[in-house]
């Protein structure tokens, strides 16, 4: 399904409707350029799970970890690292739990345990984004 947002309120709001319908297991890959809107999508995603910390990237630390009502998130932000041989020492199979969402920006793992959702969002600056959602049933926003 494609969304269009005018605003990263309306980012937020497309995420947190997601996130109310996932059960834990979900891998979401979330694909744009620098400044997309990607971590704004995640901040959704912490909001729909209940998650009151506040999210911030995990460009530096790669992996920050969130417990929501009833499920965990982990963001994930793969960017600064070169291959996927040098995801491993990540431990990130680890974080595929039952009970868990697992949220990746600029992906180069592969061996998920389930086919992932992938989320693209296309546009920058105050344009739009154009929000490509793929790989989970379109009811799920309903
Ligand atoms: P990324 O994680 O992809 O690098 P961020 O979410 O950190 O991007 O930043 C997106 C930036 O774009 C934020 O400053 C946000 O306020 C802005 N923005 C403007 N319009 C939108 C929109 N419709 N959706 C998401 N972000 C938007
Ligand atoms: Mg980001």
């Amino acid at each position: 399904m494609i969304v269009l947002t005018k605003t990263p309120q309306e980012t937020e709001d497309l995420a947190r409707r997601l996130a109310g319908r996932l059960n834990g297991g979900e891998v979401i890959l979330l694909h744009g350029d620098l400044g997309a809107g990607k971590t704004t999508f995640t901040k959704g995603l912490a909001a729909g799970l209940g998650i009151s910390k506040p999210v911030t990237s995990p460009s530096f630390t790669l992996i920050k970890n969130y417990r929501g009502d009833r499920l965990a998130l982990h963001h994930i932000d793969l960017y600064r690292l070169e291959s996927e041989a040098e995801t491993e020492s990540l431990g990130i199979d680890e974080l595929f739990e039952d009970d868990a969402v697992v949220v990746i920006e600029w992906n180069k793992y592969r061996a998920f345990p389930v086919p992932p959702v992938s989320v693209t969002i296309e546009g920058s600056g105050d344009e739009p984004r154009k929000i490509t959602i793929e790989g989970i049933d379109e009811s799920a926003f309903n």
